[in-house]
């Protein structure tokens, strides 16, 4: 079981900190030690930070990823890899590539609703250079920023199940891992935050999701904000200027 503190060390009334453990996992991919018959200890090999386009640990999203294919020849339709600067020490986690946005055009949040609210905010905060045209090949470039999803595969209706989102969850966690410089993750919506908890060996009743509330670990900060999605701006739950805040708490984090 993951190795956890007690809130403190200056955190603030929105803070809680957890310490960060590798070994923890219900999907398969990094399981805890295992004795090796010569009775040394050998671990699992963990996931890749990117699974291969044609990941097929979720059937149901395997299934609808060849219904896509056959509706829509033209896009993407594939598992969607991470976008952004390799050295990143700020990491944005969403939920799952929309059907006509990251599943179409094949880079994280691009194309769609919510592709435009983030990446004019990476822009104006100066995480990204050049113009975002809502396709892959826009050029834009990100800058100690990486963007990737709890889920890589586009799911029906935008609702990964608990099952996928597990499944998935060790392509995360390596994501993580496999930033030297990382210092901050913002999490958008609760599945990506609950994911990304889990990821970082966290109990989820102990880091409940909140917007701009602030959860410490080990080495990180893991910042909440609601999802950009069209629904939330409309609503009223989420403006741009709540987003602008609230990336730039994560940017100071990924700073400090
Ligand atoms: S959602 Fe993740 S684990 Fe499931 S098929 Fe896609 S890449 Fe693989």
């Amino acid at each position: 079981m993951p190795d956890e503190s007690p809130a403190g060390n200056g955190a603030s009334a929105h803070d809680t900190l957890t310490s960060r453990s590798p070994d923890r996992d219900e999907s398969g991919w990094r399981t805890p030690t295992v004795p090796a018959k010569s009775g040394s200890r050998e671990r699992e090999p963990a996931a890749p930070p990117e699974p291969p386009p044609d990941c097929g640990r979720c059937p149901r999203l395997v299934a609808f990823r060849k219904r896509n294919r056959e509706c829509f020849p033209d896009f993407y339709n594939a598992a969607v890899p991470s976008f952004g600067d390799p050295h990143a020490r700020l990491l944005i986690v969403g939920l799952a590539p929309g059907l006509k946005g990251a599943n179409r055009t094949g880079r994280p949040f691009t194309g769609d609703y919510a592709g435009e609210i983030l990446y004019h905010a990476l822009i104006d905060a100066g995480l990204a250079q050049g113009e975002y045209l809502a396709r892959a090949d826009d050029g834009l470039v990100l800058h100690d920023v990486m963007i990737t999803n709890a889920v890589r595969c586009v799911p029906p209706e935008n609702r990964p199940s608990p099952a996928e989102i597990a499944r998935c969850r060790p392509y995360l966690r390596s994501r993580i891992e496999s930033l030297p410089q990382l210092r901050a993750i913002l999490a958008l919506g609760r599945i990506a935050h609950d994911s990304v908890v889990a990821s970082l060996g966290g109990v989820r009743a102990r880091h409940p999701f909140t917007h701009g509330g602030a959860h410490r670990f080990d080495g990180l900060v893991l910042i909440d904000s609601y999802h950009c999605s069209r629904y939330n701006m409309n609503t009223g739950r989420l403006t741009k200027s709540m987003f602008a805040e609230v990336l730039t708490q994560a940017i100071a984090r990924a700073r400090a």
